[in-house]
């Protein structure tokens, strides 16, 4: 288990996250990508050991049925994904880029590989999901992320 602090670009946004694992998931799809400005790579802390400070600037985007992705306000920064319906709530996926440092922190899955952009690469020493293997996981009755 790992401790990681962050914050936004303006830095009007910050946190402290406690009992990460030190897994990276790398997600491919094509609502990460418009969101994050490339494939958004994050850490899934226990929402409830996330400490945040700032949160009257964060704007909340609810993006499917059963998710919503925050971002500052004052700098747009891409902040979490967040599970809000089903069996994975109690999770947030920070952006691993909002993190002071990613010591110790290794990518071991990505999901929607079959919607990877031509500047990302696949090595194989990962879990790699496509679509359907994605849809089949964590939403078998819905077709979207
Ligand atoms: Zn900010
Ligand atoms: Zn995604």
């Amino acid at each position: 288990m790992v401790n990681k602090t962050g914050q936004c670009l303006c830095g009007a946004v910050n946190f402290s996250a406690e009992n990460m694992s030190d897994s990276i998931s790398i997600c491919h799809c094509k609502m990460c990508q418009r969101w994050a400005g490339s494939a958004f790579k994050c850490i899934s802390a226990p929402t409830d050991k996330l400490t945040v400070s700032g949160a009257e600037n964060i704007g909340v985007f609810k993006s499917s049925d059963w998710a919503e992705r925050a971002h500052c306000t004052k700098c747009g920064s891409a902040l979490w994904y967040r599970v809000t319906n089903g069996p994975y709530v109690g999770g947030t996926s920070l952006a691993i880029g909002l993190l002071d440092d990613t010591d110790g922190l290794a990518v071991r899955r990505e999901f929607y590989v079959d919607y990877k952009n031509s500047a990302d690469v696949l090595p194989d020493d990962r879990e790699q999901m496509t679509e359907a293997e994605v849809m089949a996981m964590f939403a078998p009755d819905n077709g979207e992320d």
